[in-house]
């Protein structure tokens, strides 16, 4: 079947043309037979076609119906794969977990990709890892440490959960049609165990989004709804500091402080 498909804008369909590129990716990963491996998004295979060989039992999951005749029949000779038509967006990824920890790769579509980390995470604990193409402006807020221009709600909230690693810069050319932008390939691997831990989770996403809200002044400008809950003991940060240059462990320690002086959750 050689059927037509034009790359739909609407999709966030840039298709992978470098088979360097896709090399790469596929080495990155490293996938084994017994691998809990799902692709999100796998347009018309070009990863796909490469991961299938050393996975021949993985999990698509694509969202644009016409291509999903296209992959079954160009993945015809791997009956094992699992072909899903379904929003990543909407899909519960637990479904897959079966005690075999998922490892999800994919070229995101840019317009979904912070939105769908977010979901992804819900599953945090059944994921091994994660690999995927992203904007690479994207990456760089992903990984940025304190007191980078980067550095904000995403760096913290994604490095609270996950380890974060960017792996391969790709540029433009590399797909079809060709994006505005530049990419990269970002591995993140959830920790089983966060090495710091928040007492209250929505808490420390509701403080790191009053922060970066305005990232320029200080903590204690920040945070000033909160106020009454900051006692003497959350002196162990720093309140006079601005919110761009507060490590991980410190949004955490900020965190804990305010959650222990607020007393039970009224949740
Ligand atoms: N992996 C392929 C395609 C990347 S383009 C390649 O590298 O060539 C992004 C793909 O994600 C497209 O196939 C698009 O249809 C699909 N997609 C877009 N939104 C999606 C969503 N919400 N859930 C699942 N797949 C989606």
């Amino acid at each position: 079947m050689n059927i037509q498909h034009k790359p739909r804008k609407r999709f966030g369909q840039n298709f992978l043309i470098d088979q360097q590129v896709i090399g790469q990716i596929v080495a990155a990963i490293n996938p084994s037979p017994e691998d809990n491996l799902i692709e999100i998004g796998p347009g018309m295979g070009a990863i796909t076609e490469h991961l299938v060989k050393l996975c021949p039992s993985m999990t698509l999951v694509e969202l644009d119906r016409d291509l999903i005749e296209f992959l079954a029949h160009k993945l015809a000779s791997y009956p094992s794969v699992s072909i899903i038509n379904s929003d990543a967006l909407k899909t519960d990824f637990s479904q897959f977990y079966q005690g075999n920890k998922l490892r999800l790769v994919g070229n995101l579509p840019y317009n979904i990709s912070t939105p769908l980390l977010f979901h992804l995470l819900e599953t945090g604990e059944q994921i091994r890892d994660m690999h995927f193409m992203l904007q690479r402006e994207v990456v760089d807020r992903l990984s940025a440490s304190p007191g980078q221009k980067s550095y904000g709600r995403l760096s913290v909230m994604i490095q609270y959960h996950c380890r974060v690693m960017p792996l391969i810069p790709v540029p433009p050319t590399s797909f079809n049609p060709a994006p505005k932008v530049q990419s990269a390939v970002v591995r993140l691997t959830p920790y089983s165990e966060a090495p710091y831990k928040a007492d209250n989770l929505k808490l420390l996403s509701q403080i790191v989004n009053l922060c970066f809200q305005q990232r320029r002044k200080t903590l204690k400008n920040c945070l000033n709804t909160l106020t009454q809950y900051l006692s003497q003991d959350t002196a162990v940060v720093d309140l006079t500091k601005r919110p761009e240059q507060l490590t991980v462990e410190e949004f955490v320690t900020l965190c804990n402080c305010i959650n222990k002086n607020m007393g039970p959750s009224d949740e």
